[in-house]
């Protein structure tokens, strides 16, 4: 027999769905970094973009930015007439190492410090020796911010793009790339696919050219280092579609707060294994 409903007997009721805030700021804009953290795995960005919970830095990481110092102070010397020897670039790489040293968590082990010291600046040498840094192209943009309205998403679109070079074709865009051992480069142009179809069509936007390539450089951590080149051609239209999906992905996943554990390889790295462990659904973590 089915009883009447009584209201004031009944169970409380299990709120299975209401209205959800957009987690503040988080869609302030989309760049190709959100969009690979949220795809990669949802509650790693909710720890680290909505909750802004800290995440210890790391040795390679403090050498990957001090190296990009260097590279960026040589590209920036090429562009507006200064000082592009090599001195000068390991001196603004000592200089940023120092101050990330300063800001950062970092803590080496005993010698390490001197060692990835010296490591960085041999990777500097090859790349000042290298054919990439000796071409004749110009620079027009040296880690150069873009940021742009594009119908396909409700957020700008943000990303910073290491290098632009001139071509007679269009513009060139370069990014690069701080790795510890010689690059199956298929799988990392596959993987930075994203990222580098989003400087495609920023660049596209500021300077109404088509983009003639795309490179990803790798300079190579191996005991003599290396400078590798890949060189892509631009996004097709299958590929810009394939980007404007990925980007609606997250940001329609960020708005409704959908966050989960998406375990793999990259949780070796995940600085929230904690928190992860801890969480019980939704916004709640114990
Ligand atoms: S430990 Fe793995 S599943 Fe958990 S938040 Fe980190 S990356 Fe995601």
């Amino acid at each position: 027999m089915i009883r009447p409903a009584d209201p004031d007997h009944r169970p409380p009721a299990d709120v299975v769905a209401f209205p959800l805030r957009s987690s503040d700021g988080a869609l302030a804009h989309v760049s190709p970094s959100s969009i690979r953290d949220y795809l990669q795995c949802s509650l790693r960005f909710y720890f680290k973009r909505v909750l802004g919970l800290p995440e210890p830095g790391s040795v390679s990481l403090h050498l990957g930015k001090a190296v990009h110092a260097g590279i960026q102070a040589y590209w920036i010397a090429r562009w507006r007439g200064g000082d592009a020897s090599t001195e000068a670039v390991l001196a603004s790489y000592q200089t940023a190492f120092a101050a990330h040293e300063q800001e950062a968590s970092v803590s080496f082990a005993e010698e390490e410090r001197e060692t990835t010291l010296a490591k960085g600046e041999s990777l500097l040498r090859a790349y000042c020796e290298s054919e990439h840094a000796q071409t004749e192209a110009k620079p027009i943009g040296v880690e150069v911010k873009l940021q742009d309205d594009f119908p396909e998403l409700p957020s700008p679109l943000l990303g910073y793009v290491d290098l632009v070079l001139s071509a007679a074709d269009g513009p060139v865009v370069c990014d690069f790339k701080t790795v510890a051992a010689t690059p199956n480069v298929e799988l990392e142009a596959f993987l930075h696919e994203g990222q580098l179809c989003a400087y495609q069509l920023l660049i596209e936007e500021a300077t109404g050219q088509p983009v003639s390539a795309r490179e990803l450089v790798f300079l190579v951590k191996t005991k003599t280092p290396k400078v590798i080149v890949h060189r892509l051609p631009p996004a097709d239209e299958a590929a810009r579609e394939r980007f404007w999906s990925m980007a609606q992905a997250m940001v329609d996943g960020v708005y409704h707060e959908r966050w989960h554990p998406q375990p793999g390889m990259h949780c070796g790295w995940c600085p929230y294994r904690g928190p992860c462990a801890r969480w019980r659904g939704g916004n709640d973590v114990a």
